[in-house]
């Protein structure tokens, strides 16, 4: 079992398998894309595999797939069956924009992947076409589909509030009614800068607090007469609980969750460590600070990958002590 020095139980890694997407998100990734990086820069699938193992070892028994867009990763169906099959690990989630999913769903049921959370900001058709440059918003509808349809659980559709966007706050909780879709507003943070030159120009005046969303989106079921949202305990919550707080419509088959990434009771809670893509470990999203495991899994020594994974740990902050932007994108960092 794995521990931080401020006694959190830390048995969760998320894992960034490329900073490369189909997508073009106006927040997360300039329009010409990454920047060009040597082939050897990234982990290759193997290195994932072998350092899934040593984490699993050390206590890490949760995988999240992530980057970029992890579906856009040749090879990503293996990898997930061979990490679903690795000794300690227990669960295997992805976090996608849902793009691909009607293509490859089956395959990722089959090599044992359990729940995806889907990422979607707008329900308007324009604007989904606006923010990720060039997507077209029937595709993640048919990826949602797809998903439900093989049987993930749960599926999550993640979406980051942005206030100035003015989204159908009550169009998304809706979407929790008839399906078991368990939607979840994310606070937006400025992480890195993509909000520059061509970028929407978000700022932190962008972000809506848990409070204001979750009594504008009462108030606005209340007078559509489909009732209030009601609170879920720890109990009635779906499976990942994690850091959301979740709320449900009388009688719908999924619910509504809140992440509040910028208040602290999102610390205290914290129970994960990210690695990206190039495999650099970092103990808190909101910090730069990373450590290398890359040469010690070229170097085929697991000791010194357990000492790496050892000092993430010990350097994980109590909390991010309001720093909340970073030098990476979010498709850099692994969202
Ligand atoms: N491509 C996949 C996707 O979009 O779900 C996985 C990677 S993406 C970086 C993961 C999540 O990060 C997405 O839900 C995206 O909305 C979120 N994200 C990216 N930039 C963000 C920002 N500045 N603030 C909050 N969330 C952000
Ligand atoms: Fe791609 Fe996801 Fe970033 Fe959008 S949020 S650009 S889909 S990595």
């Amino acid at each position: 079992m794995a521990y931080d020095q401020h006694g959190r139980k830390i048995d969760y890694i998320r894992i960034s398998v490329t900073d490369r997407c189909n997508l073009r998100c106006l927040y997360c990734m300039p329009e010409e894309g990454v920047a060009w990086k040597p082939h050897d820069a990234m982990l290759s699938l193997e290195e994932i595999r072998e350092f899934v193992r040593i984490a699993a070892s050390a206590g890490f028994a949760r995988v999240r797939l992530t980057g970029g867009e992890p579906l856009v990763r040749l090879g990503i169906v293996d990898l997930v069956r061979d990490i679903v099959a690795t000794p300690g690990i227990e669960s295997v989630a992805m976090t996608t924009n849902g793009i691909l999913l009607p293509t490859v769903a089956v395959a990722l049921r089959e090599a044992g992947l359990e729940r995806v959370n889907i990422s979607l900001d707008t329900l308007d058709p324009a604007i989904f076409t606006q923010i990720t440059r060039w997507g077209d918003i029937n595709d993640v509808f048919a990826g949602i589909d797809a998903a439900l349809a093989v049987g993930f659980d749960p599926v999550k559709v993640n979406a980051v509030v942005v206030r100035s966007l003015q989204q159908d706050l009550l169009g998304f909780a809706r979407l929790s009614i008839d399906r078991p879709l368990h939607v979840r507003f994310i606070e937006y943070m400025p992480v890195g800068d993509a909000s520059g030159s061509d970028g929407l120009g978000w700022s932190t005046a962008d972000t809506i607090p848990n409070e204001e969303l979750i009594s504008l989106i009462s108030q606005q079921a209340a007078e559509a007469g489909i009732g209030a949202l009601l609170p879920l305990n720890a109990d009635t919550s779906p499976k990942g609980w994690g850091p959301a707080r979740y709320y449900h419509f009388a009688g719908a088959l999924g619910t509504v969750g809140f992440i509040s990434a910028l208040s602290r009771h999102f610390c205290g809670e914290c129970n994960r460590l990210r690695m990206t893509a190039e495999g650099q470990i970092r103990p808190c999203l909101f910090s730069d600070q990373e450590y290398d495991v890359r040469a010690a899994l070229r170097a085929g020594d697991d000791a010194a990958v357990r000492s790496v994974l050892a000092e993430a740990l010990a350097a994980k902050p109590d909390e991010h002590h309001d720093r909340i932007g970073t030098d990476r994108l979010m498709s850099q960092i692994g969202g």
